[in-house]
């Protein structure tokens, strides 16, 4: 063993690069490009600590092990860089496993030759003394450490290229980023030319895995302090964390990539343990219990209830695609509408009860309204016969004559009442005498025109009021009552019934007795036999008086007819 100088230098990229490479590979979950700077930072720990190791060997064989050593860990630079410049500019689906394969294929290579280099020395071949104190042994290069040269230039020239490309093109938001990524990425290519040209003195030691480490750490900075949200700090500050939206953010391999205070709070309360909730979790383990939420489809519209029923959340979701239109990932929005569903519901149930009383009390006045409309009709029809009452008729009596005063019209009323129907009662029955009272209803309700009123006056009593009828009209119309009721016929049905009593009861032809009743009109005309209802009805009970006086079964007139009542 020697001191060399260069130790120093070498040694610290080695412990900073040993630190990012393990940091990176810690958050592999949380970026994709994370794998590829942890690849990066591992070859520069070999490379940089395989060149201290060499510098402090003394013997021929240690420096030639060393030296081959030293490949296995430059061989990872370019294709950790390549990978690394992919994920960045938002090519990651590129890394196909194919293209992945084809990476490997150049350091597998070299590891081959390299550890073949003895048998063909197309690698390295005769050492030269380049340093004396301490010992230095520089290598002559074989054809194939200028191919593998040549290769590793155009693959990191690639990637450049491809940094280039997208800082020039990136929106602004991005382009913060992708300028201290572009201006890490040219640091290790000014060293190199730097170091070859001699362009600073730094004796023997050569730059490129030095600054390639602090590439590296430029690149981690970047990647996981200058996350994509980060880049716009007011938009995250005070919008995405103030928010009471929860917004998270999954990656393509379904693992939590960011997510806003209002998430944690959302997801702790669908039943995530306190401060488990954080960056790099599986979806599938955060949003257990969340109906199947996970794995996500590209558009999510759902309301799901959570916490085994205690909350309902609104989730919006949609798939995020790189601009070759590959899935990135998804942006979820979380909204809590517990309470808007128990507002909800309340409401629905407070209408739904408000409907029941209103169709209730529609029910109710509709059933009042029903009987109230009977209760009228009761109140001025008479049940046996169905014509108006005595009640009724007074009301109409007065109102009718009182109209025909003022237009100037006549008024007459027939008083009609039932002959011996004591007798008809005592003989046949008191339901054959309701059965004949009946009957004559239903006559006058049918003879009765439009305009008159004929209603039940007391017992066997029917009185009829004809509107703008003389007296010579009402005494036709009266008689064709009287010979209407003398045709009619009940059913004898009672257990008196016989002809020895002398009655006029009959048997139809099917064997059934019947009975007959005659009946005697009274009629009086207003205004000569009175002009106030009182009067009128007075002077038609004695016309009635003296149709009975005169034999019964006929219409008699309050006067006699003369010349003027025509
Ligand atoms: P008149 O020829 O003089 O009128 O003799 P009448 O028997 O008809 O006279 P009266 O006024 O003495 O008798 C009336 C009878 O009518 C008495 C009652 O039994 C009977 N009557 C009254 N209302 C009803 C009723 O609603 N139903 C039945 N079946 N009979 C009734
Ligand atoms: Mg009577
Ligand atoms: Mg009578």
């Amino acid at each position: 063993m020697q001191w060399h100088p260069a130790a120093v230098p070498l040694g610290v990229s080695v412990l900073i690069a040993a630190i990012v490479a393990t940091v990176a590979w810690r958050r592999r979950h949380t970026s994709p490009a994370a794998p590829a700077l942890a690849l990066l930072m591992s070859g520069l720990v070999l490379w940089a600590s395989a060149d201290a190791l060499e510098r402090t060997s003394v013997s021929l064989g240690a420096h030639l092990f060393w030296e081959h050593a030293l490949y296995l860990g430059v061989v990872m630079a370019p294709a950790g860089f390549m990978a690394l410049a992919l994920e960045m500019t938002g090519r990651g689906h590129r890394l196909t496993p194919r293209i992945t394969l084809l990476l490997a294929v150049h350091p597998v290579l070299v590891v081959l030759i390299v550890a073949t280099d003895p048998l063909h020395h197309l690698f390295i071949s005769n050492p030269v003394l380049i340093g004396v104190d301490p010992v230095l042994l520089g290598w002559e290069r074989g054809p194939l450490f200028w191919a593998h040269t040549a290769y590793s230039y155009a693959l990191l020239a690639t990637g450049m290229g491809m940094l280039i490309g997208a800082w020039v093109r990136s929106a602004r938001a991005y382009r913060r980023q992708l300028r201290s990524i572009v201006l890490a990425g040219a640091v290790p290519w000014l060293a190199n030319v730097a170091t070859q040209f001699r362009l600073i003195d730094v004796g023997t030691l050569d730059l490129t895995p030095i600054a390639f480490t602090f590439t590296g750490v430029v690149f981690a900075w970047a990647l996981f302090r200058q996350r994509l949200l980060d880049l716009v700090p007011i938009a995250r500050e005070q919008v995405v964390d103030t928010m009471g939206d929860g917004v998270v953010i999954v990656d393509p391999h379904e693992r939590i990539a960011d997510l806003n205070p209002a998430a944690i709070v959302l997801l702790e309360r669908a039943g995530n343990r306190r401060g488990s909730v954080s960056v790099g979790r599986r979806a599938a383990e955060v949003f257990a219990g969340w109906d199947d939420l996970v794995p996500l489809t590209d558009e999510v519209a759902r309301e799901i209830t959570v916490g085994a029923g205690t909350g309902v959340v609104d989730v919006r979701g949609t798939v995020l695609r790189d601009r070759t239109g590959r899935s990135a990932g998804h942006l979820l929005v979380l909204r809590d509408v517990t309470r808007n569903r128990q507002a909800e519901r309340v409401i629905a149930t407070a209408n739904r009860a408000l409907r029941d009383q209103v169709s209730t009390i529609e029910a109710q006045l509709a059933t009042i309204e029903q009987l109230r409309a009977e209760l009228q009709e009761q109140a001025i029809r008479d049940s046996l016969t169905g014509l108006y009452n005595r009640r009724y008729l007074d009301e109409m009596l007065a109102r009718e004559l009182a109209r025909a005063h003022r237009e100037g019209y006549p008024v007459s009323v027939a008083l009609l009442d039932a002959d011996h129907f004591k007798h008809l009662n005592d003989t046949y029955g008191h339901a054959t005498g309701d059965r004949m009272l009946a009957a004559i209803g239903r006559l006058l309700g049918l003879g009765v025109r439009g305009g008159d009123v004929a209603c039940r006056y007391g017992g066997e009593e029917f009185l009829v009021i004809l509107p703008n009828a003389g007296q010579p009209d009402a005494m036709s119309r009266a008689e064709q009552w009287r010979t209407g009721c003398a045709a009619l016929r009940v059913a004898a049905t009672d257990d008196h019934t016989g002809d020895d009593d002398g009655t006029d009861a009959d048997h139809a032809d099917d064997g059934e007795a019947t009975v007959g009743v005659t009946v005697s009109i009274g009629v009086s005309t207003a205004p000569q036999d009175g002009a106030d209802p009182a009067s009128v009805l007075a002077a038609a009970d004695r016309a009635l008086y003296a149709a009975k006086r005169g034999g019964r079964d006929r219409v008699v007139a309050a006067r006699p007819r003369s010349g003027a009542d025509l």
